[in-house]
């Protein structure tokens, strides 16, 4: 059993009034809160041992290497990576997802073909549509049934011999549906394509294990999880990221630079060029730690109570629509009122205190399936309580009589 007020008592913007209400925080699908410790560790970074990493014999630069050097070794740990180096350091999954896109060109012929699906987040869907722009590749796309799950019969007959790399989200951010991704990777490489996993929405709630799935990749942002904005994380099989061209060109990335020609830095430093977000990367090991600290079984135990209080609840509501009805769920209930345009229920239970997501949550062909402009979209978190689910069921209820 988790200790909540304890639990609640490490995250300080929780127990402030917004609109002089309680803070009833339930963007979590968007970015999650964070806990005292991940705010202390990036003071003290900057206080204590700020520098360049991989350059300095001096201390200090010695001191942050390797900080961020520990920090990677912690990710290796957390996803079960088979090396250090298969963890690459990014901004976020946006630019993991491109950094892969981008390698394929080097890869792709007309013809062959990207599979992606319907429920992905725009951030796996661009990229590629870019990168067949770019190659003459031809993209694929599996579709969803009325309850937001993929039909996974059309997936596996989109693929070919011509299927070069699957990408699909594990957990989807607008309806919280997860994806059979064991499945998609077993049958993908049965093909001979390669798979990304998108695991933005997935590590806030579970622990993944790359080596157990066998994805080719897996990409994920630090703000997701309790770590600082601009951390992310692609993990990248050994073969791959060899294979892989560089993204970008600059320092850090190079073994000799001529004019004549040059050579690039073994891995992970091929692909991490410039100075990173060094502070950034160091905190996310310590938000890693916080988080197994609390221990991802009982997160995902009490999340799982979560949906379940806010999905018998929501449906108390008349005229409810809750998108993505399976039970294959995590921590995300997206919905609509009937007659009523989800911004306005956003709008006024902001009033209240209540901070959900309205709009198309980056994934417009969903919201298009659907034939919505948008949903109310409420994601929880492990620091979330059922009263707080209370307060919003009767936010949006007060908000219904309102607009109706
Ligand atoms: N994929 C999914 C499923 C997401 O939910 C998000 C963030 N909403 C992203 C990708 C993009 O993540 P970021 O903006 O941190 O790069």
């Amino acid at each position: 059993m988790l200790d909540i007020q304890k639990i609640r008592a490490d995250f300080p913007i929780l127990s402030q009034t917004v609109n002089g209400k309680p803070l009833v925080y339930f963007d979590n699908g968007a970015t999650s809160q964070k806990p005292q410790v991940v705010i202390d560790a990036e003071v003290k970074y900057y206080n204590e041992i700020n520098a360049n990493i991989h350059r300095g014999v001096h201390t200090l630069s010695q001191l942050a290497t390797d900080a961020y050097e520990v920090a990677r070794g912690k990710v290796k740990d957390h996803i079960n990576a088979k090396f250090a180096h298969e963890v690459l350091f990014t901004s976020g999954t946006t630019h993991g997802i491109n950094l892969v896109a981008n390698g394929f060109a080097s890869i792709l012929k007309p013809g062959d073909e990207v599979v992606v699906s319907s429920l992905e987040h725009h951030s796996n869907i661009v990229p590629w549509q870019m990168l067949c722009e770019k190659t003459g590749a031809v993209l694929k796309v599996i579709p969803i049934d009325e309850n937001g799950e993929l039909i996974i019969s059309e997936f596996d007959a989109l693929l070919s011999d011509k299927t070069k790399i699957v990408t699909v989200n594990h957990i989807s951010n607008a309806l919280g549906v997860i994806n059979p991704i064991q499945y998609i990777i077993d049958r993908a490489h049965a093909v001979g394509a390669a798979v990304l996993i998108d695991g933005a929405q997935a590590v806030p709630h579970l622990k993944p294990d790359v080596q157990e799935l066998d994805c080719d990749f897996y990409a994920f942002s630090g703000h997701k999880m309790c770590g600082p904005t601009g951390t992310g994380i692609l993990y990248g099989k050994e073969t791959w990221l060899n294979k892989l061209p560089p993204y970008q060109g600059g320092g850090e990335m190079i073994k000799e630079v001529t004019f004549e020609k040059t050579t690039y830095a073994d891995l992970p430093h091929k692909f991490e060029a410039g100075t990173p977000n060094i502070a950034g990367g160091i905190v996310l090991g310590t938000a890693i730690d916080y988080l197994n600290e609390i221990g991802f079984d009982k997160i995902h135990e009490y999340e799982n109570e979560l949906l379940e209080h806010a999905t018998k609840r929501l449906n108390e509501i008349e005229g409810i629509r809750i998108y993505g009805n399976t039970k294959n769920k995590a921590s995300v209930v997206s919905f609509n009122i009937d007659g009523i345009h989800p911004y306005d229920i956003g709008s006024i239970i902001d009033k209240l205190g209540i901070a959900v997501r309205t709009g198309h949550h980056c994934a417009q062909p969903i919201m298009n399936f659907f034939c919505i402009p948008g949903t109310i979209r409420a994601s929880f978190s492990f620091y979330n309580t059922k009263e707080e689910i209370d307060a919003m069921v009767d936010a949006v209820k007060k908000a219904q009589t309102m607009l109706s």
